[in-house]
């Protein structure tokens, strides 16, 4: 049977010609081809803050302040398609089961509240009062309100998501799992204890003012595109762009804003990348560590390369660090990071010459066993030059989702900060639950122990995003009920236990028109801006209700309290009074939000002011992590395609990597190919083994050979996140190792 789609050459420069033509057929695709107004409206004073990545705002927008990943976002919030009551009419859940992630994606906007029937299998209307009643009385039968999670995804706003605390803790709980749980929780770990704050510490005008940037584990040209615009400006003025990745990325390579109009006319492109390191799966630590070895060599060789003055004022623990790093060898610094002493020399002596270094980071090195030893041996590298505090310097994780800081910042946490809770109290004159809750992973566990019997998901889509999927889909279906805020349909809805409600609410785009008028709500960026978002397009059905005001009817059905919710969502100024009240950091909130462009929170770092438990920022010393692999494995990392937001799959191409009309591809390398038989077009299984001895299997993946590393391996999620086994995660942070599973490949 003919394979369907194609594989090509990957791309040798990202943005372009591409990008324009892409962003117009997904726009075009979903009947958005005319209106222009809303993608003007994107990322603007007036206007929505986009519902992608969290990427931040320039201080002074372009007028197309967007972009191709950006459109998609917009475009599939904003599609004409529509899942109504018709649709579910015609479709059994069982149909909808059978279907794919990217099929369920194309069906469009829900647009009122569906329950599930399971006599006749369907999804079927029932009014918000009844639905809000429904939760409410099945919270109220619970034993203990520990048997209820309240999962988060990064869409929810700053007002919802300190609503969604308030609620669930006034119920009794601290289960607060939320999608960074599975991306930077490993960052959050890291660099809270190492410098005193979870949050990155530059502000996007330190890309303006550094001498180099490194890019490590990410790839932005996919997953934060808009970051491009400022690797351009920066690399055509001299900024050294240095990354490190296992796969060669077109984005890292080259690129094409597709706003300058010549040079996309002309495809001309900038390098990017001024030295591109392709270290193996799980290689940075020991890349990290060499770059500090050599620096300590150049140290003896000439002096001046340590910022000694700061590393006495301000650190702790550097002996430890500096004897750690002379006494690795460089033979097992080379053979664990699949780096030559040759280049990670290299790009040490850059490091050095550089006199303010930023250094970026996403997924790569989040999501694997030895994470947050990897983040805190990359700090280890920005406190022995001083590059924290300083314009145009330190350390840069970069979020994927529009608020997923902002939840944290709200209080969507399972273990919330003493004084955080204290003042919860005291503004709502209760007493909030202080025993720690579930993250994901512990959340998946309690549910697979029926340990929790109730789980309700503001957006996201829990049961495709979450590791190890057969365990968790089979874990799901024992919940008494599932809870659904959404504003499309996914595979999440499709997991059903005994009930299951799917409550659809407004879009960033949309207006929202509430009791006291229009509102806006806020969010918070990667660099800890917050700024003010405002819908203006007509909500996609009149049924629609804001997630402030679905969690305030739920909470109104469920608690017996003094909270006048109705109140507070008829007017978000109130909720955001609130805010104000419980964290000192948005005193003055709602005059503050009128700035244009919003307001910086701060960062104590970025101050030199040092919230560890030493008062001082911490080197901390990391071991070389441990080969997991077997002779017969390789290192898997699971990825996005270019048409794909988390688990949202806009589109079958991954354009950058020159595949067309699939997603069923594996990317490995040549000589493993070799090794094993395979050829370009073979079709294999991927499976992993977890520490419970089972087996995980993913099938019918087609062979890609690609620039990668020997021993590695790459597949998109979430179709790999079957693999990853539910006691697979970072020490400490509990980050589910999607970026490193060792797999066996095996011929269909
Ligand atoms: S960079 Fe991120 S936030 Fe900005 S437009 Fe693109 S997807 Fe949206």
């Amino acid at each position: 049977m003919a394979k369907k789609g194609s594989v090509s050459s990957p791309a040798r420069a990202a943005g372009g010609m591409g990008a324009l033509l892409s962003s117009f057929q997904h726009a075009r695709a979903h009947g958005l081809a005319a209106d222009w107004h809303t993608f003007l409206k994107a990322n603007q004073g007036d206007g929505f803050d986009c519902p992608g990545c969290a990427w931040p705002e320039p201080k002074k927008p372009s007028s197309f302040e967007f972009c191709e990943n950006g459109v998609k976002a917009i475009t599939h919030e904003a599609t004409t398609r529509r899942a109504d009551r018709a649709f579910f009419a015609a479709h059994s859940v069982s149909d909808l089961r059978a279907r794919d992630h990217y099929w369920l994606e194309q069906q469009g906007r829900l647009t009122e509240p569906m329950r599930y029937n399971n006599r006749t299998d369907h999804y079927e209307p029932i009014g918000w009062d009844e639905a809000f009643q429904k939760i409410g009385k099945i919270l109220r039968t619970l034993d203990s309100p520990d048997e209820a999670v309240f999962y988060t995804s990064g869409r929810t706003s700053n007002e919802a998501a300190f609503l969604y605390q308030l609620f669930g803790r006034m119920y009794g709980t601290n289960n607060f799992p939320d999608c960074s749980n599975m991306c930077h929780e490993s960052s959050g770990v890291a660099l809270g204890e190492s410098i005193g704050i979870g949050k990155g510490t530059v502000t996007i005008e330190d890309f303006e003012k550094a001498d180099a940037v490194f890019v490590f584990g990410q790839n932005p040209g996919t997953n934060h595109p808009r970051m491009l615009t400022e690797l351009q400006k920066a690399a055509k003025r001299g900024c050294r762009i240095v990354s490190f990745n296992p796969l060669k990325e077109a984005a890292l390579l080259r690129f094409t804003h597709p706003q300058h109009a010549v040079a996309t006319a002309l495809g001309s492109s900038t390098r990017i990348s001024s030295h591109y390191y392709q270290p193996i799966i799980g290689g940075d630590l020991a890349a990290i560590k060499g770059m500090i070895k050599r620096l300590l060599e150049l140290e003896e060789e000439r002096g001046g390369v340590l910022d000694q003055a700061f590393i006495d004022q301000h650190t702790q623990g550097w002996l430890a660090v500096r004897d750690d790093a002379r006494a690795a060898k460089w033979d097992d610094l080379v053979a664990n990071s699949g780096l030559s002493k040759q280049q990670i020399c290299e790009a040490a002596d850059i490091y050095a010459g550089a006199e303010r270094v930023i250094v970026c980071w996403a997924m790569g090195l989040t999501q694997q066993k030895q994470a947050v030893g990897t983040l805190q041996t990359l700090v280890n590298l920005l406190l022995m030059r001083g590059n924290i505090g300083r314009p145009g310097a330190g350390a840069c994780p970069v979020r994927g989702h529009s608020n997923v800081q902002g939840d944290r910042t709200m209080g969507i946490i399972e273990k919330p900060k003493p004084a955080f809770l204290k003042a919860l109290g005291q503004t709502f004159d209760f007493k909030p639950p202080e025993h720690e809750g579930h993250n994901t992973v512990e959340a998946i566990k309690a549910i697979d122990k029926g340990r929790a019997l109730f789980l309700m998901s503001m957006g996201g889509n829990f049961a495709a995003a979450t590791p190890d999927t057969a365990f968790t889909e089979a874990a799901l279906a024992k919940l008494e009920m599932t809870v659904h805020v959404s504003t499309k349909l996914n595979r999440g809805h499709l997991v059903i236990g005994n009930e299951s409600l799917i409550l659809p609410c407004l879009g960033r785009t949309e207006r929202d028109q509430q009791a006291g008028g229009l509102q806006q709500v806020t969010v918070e960026d990667s660099m800890s801006m917050v700024h003010a978002s405002r819908g203006h397009r007509e909500p996609a059905s009149p049924q629609l209700r804001s997630e402030p005001a679905i969690i305030a009817g739920i909470a109104a059905a469920t608690l017996k309290s003094d909270v006048d919710w109705a109140a507070l969502v008829a007017d978000y100024d109130r909720i955001r009074d609130k805010i104000a009240a419980v964290i000192p950091a948005f005193a003055d909130f709602n005059q503050r939000i009128k700035q244009p462009g919003g307001f910086y929170l701060g960062n104590s770092a970025r101050d030199r002011a040092w919230t560890t438990g030493a008062g001082k920022a911490l080197f901390k010393v990391h071991p070389l992590p441990a080969n997991e692999c077997d002779a017969n494995q390789l290192r898997l990392m699971t990825m996005r395609s270019h048409d794909q937001f988390n688990t949202t799959i806009y589109g079958l191409d991954d354009r950058y990597r020159g595949i067309r009309g699939k997603r069923m591809v594996v990317f490995l390398n040549r000589e493993d190919m070799a090794e094993r038989s395979l050829k370009a077009g073979t079709e294999v299984d991927l499976i992993s083994q977890g520490r419970d001895g089972k087996k995980r299997r993913a099938q019918g993946f087609e062979v890609v050979p690609y620039d990668i590393p020997r021993g590695c391996a790459a597949a998109y999620f979430p179709e790999t996140n079957v693999l990853v086994p539910i006691d697979s995660y970072a020490a400490r942070s509990y980050t589910p190792t999607s970026k490193f599973i060792p797999v066996w490949v095996e011929r269909r």
